[in-house]
């Protein structure tokens, strides 16, 4: 939005102009007082979408002995440790190069040395992930300079390796973010060599539940395999007896750095297909075939990724997911009077929202509405190609955010809505359940174990539809009825 002191008004994509969004003030200036136009301007009210370092900071602690560090301000550091703690209840430490008016001037290069050295001082890691911040790249921080005078100033106490990683936040998501330092880790860190016959597995920004089901998986088909990154245990362990600094857990440098020799690579996410990512990196680079799928959400998504298993490791998909997948179907039929023709309203990071529109789609529910705050240009081409299903009037808006979803949402009547923590105020609005799936959910304990992939993730989902349905039935009946 650009917050003028007498109007608030937002670009329009749809029809090439900037228009108020209310609400309204006393006199609003003419349209042409309004900023420059600009055909990549796109404003909003309350994003759907998060800051782009904050998946950067998720990847880095998804590896083994890694710190994130932010070259920016303290606050940015702050909102993302608050955002990634109130999730996955778990401690999370991102360094700062804390800016001051001094280095948004001048630079942050005496505040970068200052902080890495610091860092492998009080955390002895084995690596430093460094992800820029908006304020950085606003200012045009080179990080490569950057690294290159710290090693010539302080070369013997550099002790870790770094990598960078550029995110200013305003030009993507949280995805873009995570995404490109995953790349980054491949990049700076993977070294070629002799075929390994494992399998690289980018799996994108999945709960920690997912990657332990990934974990299960692979190693069923036979296969060895770097998963990158590993956050289920770092940011979702065990208690200790004493504090530990860095949390035990996450992919190992030496995997990382075998990405280069591995057999093939598997990568999630359909609007994917033309981006810079750390598999299409490892196939230009290092000749290692880069298999990209949607997110195995559901069945259709989830036999795909079953079927390339099966190809990639030489055996049949095990009994016991065979036996997931049989219990699935004959659940679609048994609950298929409760939510048969329900109106759902899907939200979230791309990627997610072609899954989840996928498997909603399987199970006899229509999204009425597909939105997200990314800008991939991809996403509605992968929802339809995901969800052949997908009624041709079911809205589907990129760059979206909540306050034009809260506006829409009442003339499209929705059954229930799917997505974060942060639709809750439009489902409270419209007294429908909200089914709380992605990231962040901050009102509930346990987001980080909602499983969404595979067969049993698409059970759990399914299990959790219906009885909201129920449990929303239930609650506005006059009657009270305990058996439905
Ligand atoms: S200033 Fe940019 S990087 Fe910092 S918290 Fe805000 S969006 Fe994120």
């Amino acid at each position: 939005m650009i917050a003028t002191s007498h109007l608030r008004v937002r670009w329009r994509e749809d029809t090439d102009a900037i228009v108020p969004v209310g609400p309204g003030p006393t006199v609003p200036p003419p349209m042409e007082d309004a900023e420059p136009r600009s055909r990549h301007f796109s404003s909003t009210r309350n994003a759907c979408k998060l800051c782009t370092p904050l998946g950067a900071c998720l990847v880095f602690r998804g590896v083994e002995g890694c710190v994130p560090f932010l070259h920016g301000s303290q606050g940015c550091s702050t909102y993302i440790r608050r955002y990634l703690i109130s999730h996955f209840r778990e401690p999370m430490d991102i360094a700062s190069s804390n800016f001051h008016e001094e280095s948004a001037i001048f630079g942050g290069s005496g505040n970068f040395q200052k902080g890495v050295l610091n860092v492998l001082r009080q955390y002895q890691p084995q690596l430093i992930g460094a992800a820029t911040t908006c304020l950085a790249e606003t200012i045009g921080e080179d990080m490569p300079r950057l690294l290159h005078d710290l090693r010539e100033k302080h070369g013997d106490s550099i002790t870790a390796p770094i990598v960078t990683v550029s995110t200013a936040s305003y030009r993507g998501t949280q995805i873009d973010g995570f995404h490109a330092a995953v790349k980054a880790l491949v990049e700076q860190l993977g070294q070629p060599g002799e075929k390994t016959g494992a399998v690289n597995l980018f799996p994108g920004m999945v709960s920690a539940a997912d990657l332990r089901l990934l974990k299960e998986i692979l190693p069923d088909f036979g296969l060895n395999y770097t998963l990158l990154p590993d956050y289920s245990e770092t940011m979702d362990g065990e208690t200790w007896s004493e504090y530990e600094k860095l949390q035990s857990g996450g992919t190992a440098l030496a995997a990382i750095a075998a990405t280069g020799s591995a057999e093939a690579s598997i990568e999630f996410g359909r609007t994917l297909a033309n981006t810079e990512t750390a598999g299409a990196s490892l196939q230009k680079k290092f000749n290692v075939p880069r298999h990209l799928l949607g997110l195995p959400i559901g069945i259709r998504e989830s036999d795909a990724f079953f079927a390339l298993l099966s190809v990639l490791s030489g055996r049949e998909t095990p009994v016991k997911y065979s036996r997931e997948r049989g219990r699935l179907v004959d659940s679609l039929i048994d609950g298929h009077k409760y939510i048969f023709e329900k109106r759902a309203i899907v939200y979230g990071e791309e990627d997610l929202v072609v899954g989840l529109a996928s498997f909603l789609c399987e199970i006899g529910v229509t999204p009425v509405l597909c939105a997200s705050g990314g800008r991939s240009k991809h996403f509605e081409k992968a929802l339809r190609d995901a969800a052949p299903a997908l009624p041709a009037e079911t809205l589907v808006k990129e760059v979206f955010d909540f306050a034009e979803m809260s506006e829409l949402a009442p003339s499209l009547k929705p059954d229930f809505l799917i997505g974060s923590s942060k639709g809750y105020q439009i489902a409270r609005s419209l007294r429908v359940p909200l089914i709380r799936v992605g990231f962040p959910i901050h009102d509930r304990i346990g987001g980080q174990r909602v499983l969404h992939l595979g067969y049993r993730g698409a059970q759990e989902l399914y299990d959790r539809v219906v009885n909201a349905l129920m449990d929303a039935k239930q609650e506005t009946s006059t009657v009270g009825y305990a058996y439905l």
